[in-house]
């Protein structure tokens, strides 16, 4: 879409608010509103000043004049505002003459757009494709507080509710599932269909194309919805209206979305697969026929570079303290640092498909509390340090492995690299292994400083409270 068209949509929608989003540096839609009359085609070279202190990883009181470039390529019509509003997707710059403003270094759209260009300058492909699979839980009620005497959330899904509590206005009719039993039983067990489909139609309306939705395996109202894979910066943009789309069709029936990575202790996570493949004049480059998984060299030697950086990138991947309590044995999440055709427990799954344009690498690590723009820019920068340092996984004991991991005795496991344990643990492999990221200047010294400062913080946050478990393991001693 070009400016002229946005404004052309605009009035031929009654649109009386345009609304600003921008990503802030933890990957979160923030926005600002202008009545419509503001709007203009100068607008999407000229920016609007905004304040940029207040924001989550952006700037110091000191420097907090900033602007945001609305991108025309981003408008939609907002389906869950009542008054008519138009959203518009930003970068963040310095304030500058129009056209010449300096991008800001802390802004995720800024280092994914570096990603792209950078993977175009390397001449080793022109094109990445990324395709996420975020799976979330629905929810009927949550309570939590975050205060210094609550130290804990609950969470109450519909199936949950009923069983254990029962209702006054509702009745137990006995179609609940079990723990890990959600994997796909049909209605009346899956209670989620209709909510699912609005949601699917909605994304559609707004331009994101949907392959399938279903319920997953967490029996207490998890659910997955994928949409078709894209280049980079395009499916950061789509994963944060995505996000949007979920969680606010849900809040009209009165439900609330968590894509939060365990939710509920003993049954499964929700992760953020990561699906990508590099191309180059149209043509696919992972594929070649008859080796292991169909995976040419350059696919492996990509492999080799996320594997080989995995614990770095999880910082950002798996970016909160809640993501490596989902990164356990027994429910489908990786734990293991491996690639294999068939293994849910391999953080790289190479899904079986003859078809090269099909053929793809599976990052299982991610879930959805990470930042899509950093995230798919810190695997494409693996990736490519892997192919530029030939790093073949197999000489390096990344697999193939195609046994169960989750059965293997610890002999066998002790060969075997495993994620990192906590985000501390993550966040230290990033300061000690970032050279990668800083090639070409997609990420900088300061943006990842500055990350692991925010990061650092929440981790705090967890490890100085008492935790509800602790109470019954240790009131008693
Ligand atoms: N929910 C699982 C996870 O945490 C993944 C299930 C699947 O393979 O789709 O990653
Ligand atoms: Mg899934
Ligand atoms: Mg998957």
């Amino acid at each position: 879409m070009t400016p002229e068209e946005v404004l052309k949509l605009a009035k031929e929608n009654g649109v009386k608010i345009v609304d600003f989003k921008f990503s802030d540096l933890p990957g979160t839609w923030q926005h600002f509103s202008v009545p419509v009359h503001v709007l203009s085609e100068d607008l999407f070279s000229e920016g609007l000043p905004f304040d940029g202190s207040s924001v989550r990883g952006f700037q110091t009181i000191n420097e907090s004049d900033m602007l945001v470039i609305p991108d025309a390529n981003t408008a939609f019509l907002d389906p869950f505002t009542n008054i008519p509003t138009l959203s518009l997707t930003c970068d963040i710059a310095h304030p500058g003459r129009a056209g010449s403003q300096k991008p800001y270094s802390r802004d995720p759209r800024y280092i994914a757009r570096k990603a792209e260009d950078y993977l175009r300058s390397t001449g080793i492909a022109d094109t990445v494709f990324i395709g996420p699979e975020a799976e979330f839980y629905i929810f009927d009620n949550v309570r939590y507080a975050s205060g210094d005497n609550i130290q804990y959330a609950e969470v109450d899904s519909e199936e949950a509710h009923w069983n254990s509590k029962g209702r006054e206005d509702a009745r137990n009719l006995g179609h609940l599932m079990n723990v890990k039993g959600g994997y796909f039983p049909v209605a009346p067990s899956d209670t989620y269909q209709d909510l699912r489909s609005e949601m699917v139609m909605n994304l559609e309306t707004l331009g994101i194309t949907v392959e399938a939705h279903h319920h997953e395996v967490g029996a207490a109202g998890q659910c997955e919805i994928d949409y078709r894979f894209g280049t980079l910066l395009d499916t950061a943009d789509k994963l944060l209206l995505f996000k949007y789309v979920i969680k606010n069709t849900a809040r009209k029936y009165g439900k609330s979305v968590t894509f939060m990575p365990k939710p509920i202790y003993g049954d499964n996570g929700s992760g953020m697969h990561t699906h990508q493949s590099l191309w180059k004049n149209g043509q696919p480059l992972f594929y070649e026929e008859g080796s292991y998984a169909n995976l040419s060299q350059m696919a492996r030697y990509y492999i080799g570079g996320v594997l080989t950086h995995a614990p770095s990138i999880l910082a950002i991947a798996a970016s909160s303290t809640n993501s490596y309590k989902r990164l356990v044995p027994g429910f489908e999440a990786p734990v293991n640092l491996v690639f294999s055709q068939g293994n849910r427990s391999a953080a790289i799954r190479i899904p079986r498909t003859e078809s090269p344009k099909a053929t793809r690498v599976e990052f299982r690590p991610p879930d959805p509390t990470a930042n899509p723009y950093l995230l798919f820019s810190a695997l494409l920068m693996a990736g490519l340090d892997g192919i530029r340092n030939e790093i073949d996984p197999s000489q390096y004991g990344y697999g193939p492995v195609d046994k169960d991991l989750y059965s293997m005795s610890k002999e066998e496991l002790s060969e075997i690299s495993s994620v990192p344990g906590s985000l501390d643990e993550s966040l230290k492999a990033l300061e000690n292994d970032h050279a990668f990221l800083l090639e070409g200047g997609v990420f900088t010294s300061d943006v990842l400083e500055k990350y692991v400062d925010l990061k650092r913080e929440q981790a705090d946050q967890v490890r100085l409270r008492p935790n509800p478990i602790e109470f019954s393991m240790y009131y008693d001693a």
